[in-house]
């Protein structure tokens, strides 16, 4: 199978990286072209435009950071946005490439760079049927579990609502560990205490113990974590659901950017926590 990608980010790249180790032939674009050539290197195809990527292959895959660069790069004859998104942007992408007669599946996934260089994603797609299901061979290659969750904008409310619960645990767990820390207890130990109960889980375990140690490399940019929050917020506006607990969340990933942590993982929001108690 041939596929085009679009946007060789955090997640872009491994998950055209893993394509191209299980045998698909990728063509690869991104704004900044030299970071096509590791992929290169792997046996990847390049173009200088999207319009070339899309020309050439039958299906292409987009990973752009947000709405913005989603919206601006959208056409396809089978197109498939994995980019995290809010349900009034997909729509719109899907107007402008049905309008030219393509075809368009919503895929927004679940899981982080290590989940997306190992193939371990989850899936949560929409839009066009048929095309989703001519997805498949590529889906079992990016992921564990692909839901298909009906029309356009229904995969993105879901992953923007698996976001920001993700996003308010981040912020309790940072809160706990700053505490522990502040009233003389250890954070490690905590971290240990936390694993053997209810609450146990592999994101506290993964991030816990760098976050100890004030060591944030990114595999989820907190810029992006806290679009997340802004667009599940907007969603609650639209529902007239209260959210009390994600915007106070979202107001802490602001202040993580105000400090110039945008590029970050999203855990260093610990920071924001600190300098508050400072
Ligand atoms: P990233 O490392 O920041 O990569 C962003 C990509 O978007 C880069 O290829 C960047 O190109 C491109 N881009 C940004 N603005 C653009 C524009 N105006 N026109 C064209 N291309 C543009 O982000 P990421 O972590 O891979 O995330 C990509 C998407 O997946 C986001 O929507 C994010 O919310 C979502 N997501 C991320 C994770 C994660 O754990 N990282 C998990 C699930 C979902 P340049 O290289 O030229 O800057």
């Amino acid at each position: 199978m041939e596929v085009g990608f679009l946007g060789l980010g955090i997640m872009g790249k491994a998950m055209s990286m893993n394509l191209l180790k299980n045998g698909f032939k990728v063509t690869v674009w991104n704004r900044t072209l030299s970071k096509c050539d590791e992929l290169v290197e792997h046996g990847a195809s390049v173009c200088e435009s999207p319009a070339e990527v899309i020309k050439k292959c039958k299906y292409t895959i987009a990973m752009l950071s947000d709405p913005c660069a989603a919206l601006s790069i959208c056409e396809g004859k089978g197109y498939i946005d994995m980019s995290t998104v809010d349900a009034e942007t997909s729509l719109k992408i899907n107007e402008a490439i049905t309008g030219k007669g393509g075809r368009f599946v919503e895929g927004p996934v679940s899981g982080s760079k290590k989940p997306a260089e190992d193939g371990q994603l989850i899936i949560l797609a929409a839009g066009d049927k048929a095309l989703f299901e001519e997805s498949i061979p590529a889906f079992d290659v990016l992921g564990k579990r692909s839901f298909y969750l009906g029309q356009v904008g229904n995969g993105a409310k879901m992953k923007l609502i698996v976001n920001m619960i993700m996003g308010s645990m981040m912020n309790a767990f940072s809160e706990g560990l700053v505490l522990a820390d502040k009233s003389g207890l250890s954070s490690d130990t905590l971290l240990d205490i936390l694993d053997l109960g209810a609450m146990t889980n592999p994101m506290f375990k993964g991030k816990g113990p760098s976050m100890n140690k004030s060591s944030y490399p990114p595999a989820f940019p907190l810029k992006h974590q806290q679009k997340d929050m802004r667009l599940a917020l907007a969603l609650g506006d639209e529902n007239a659901v209260s959210m009390p607990v994600a915007a106070a969340a979202n107001e802490a990933f602001k202040k993580a950017r105000s400090l110039g942590l945008g590029d970050l993982d999203f855990s260093a929001v610990i920071e924001a926590v600190k300098f508050s108690r400072e």
